[in-house]
């Protein structure tokens, strides 16, 4: 079984512990860097984009997370974790992990709609997914080798480069564990690849 991470320290982490374990894989909360180590991929949860990058330095996360992305293995953001992932962060000189060959925007569906449900077709992933938004980002730009998932509004919402999966939405707020699902056989055919 494949073992996946959520990194615990801010934001929606015992929901996707929680979607982790009834999607089939082994879910476990990271508080310490050497956590990192042990894992196969990992899940960046939704939040506060500025809280979690101030617990990340506070907690000496930063390095482990950079290595994590280079060693090539899986990393899924929702919605602020999007932002960590990303980068490049609209209106920001410095992206945080800087992963993900993406641009994003944050806050980007205006105050008056700072929390809606919209049902989305991700492109091989699920259709008729219901996403809850919550004062969500999106991506304005997304590199050449970045696979577009989904859209609102015309507004690209999911996307998919290679080991780098991000959403703009809460998957793990719902019981529908099919984005999950996905994220976790990216881990399993990473981990395959790499046994052999
Ligand atoms: N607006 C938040 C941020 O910029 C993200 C919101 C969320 O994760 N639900 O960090």
């Amino acid at each position: 079984m494949v073992k996946i991470g959520v990194l615990g320290l801010q934001g929606a982490v015992r929901e996707h512990i929680r979607a982790i374990e009834e999607s089939g894989a082994e879910a476990v909360t990271v508080k310490q860097p050497g956590q990192l180590a042990e894992l196969d991929g990992l899940i960046i949860p939704g939040g506060e984009s500025t809280t979690i990058r101030k617990l990340i330095d506070k907690y000496s996360f930063m390095d482990g997370l950079k290595e994590f992305a280079r060693e090539g293995k899986p990393m899924f953001g929702t919605c602020a974790g999007l932002i960590l992932l990303a980068k490049r962060v609209a209106g920001y000189e410095e992206p945080h992990i800087g992963a993900m060959d993406v641009t994003v925007e944050r806050n980007s569906f205006g105050r008056q709609r700072e929390s809606f449900e919209a049902d989305l077709d991700i492109n091989g992933v699920a259709e008729g997914f219901t996403a809850i938004f919550i004062r969500a980002p999106h991506i304005v730009e997304a590199g050449e080798n970045v696979e577009i998932l989904a859209k609102h509004n015309g507004r690209i919402v999911a996307a998919r480069e290679g080991q780098f999966l991000g959403c703009s939405f809460h998957p793990e707020l719902t019981p529908d564990h099919r984005l999950t699902t996905y994220f976790i056989e990216m881990v399993k055919e990473a981990r395959e690849k790499n046994l052999v």
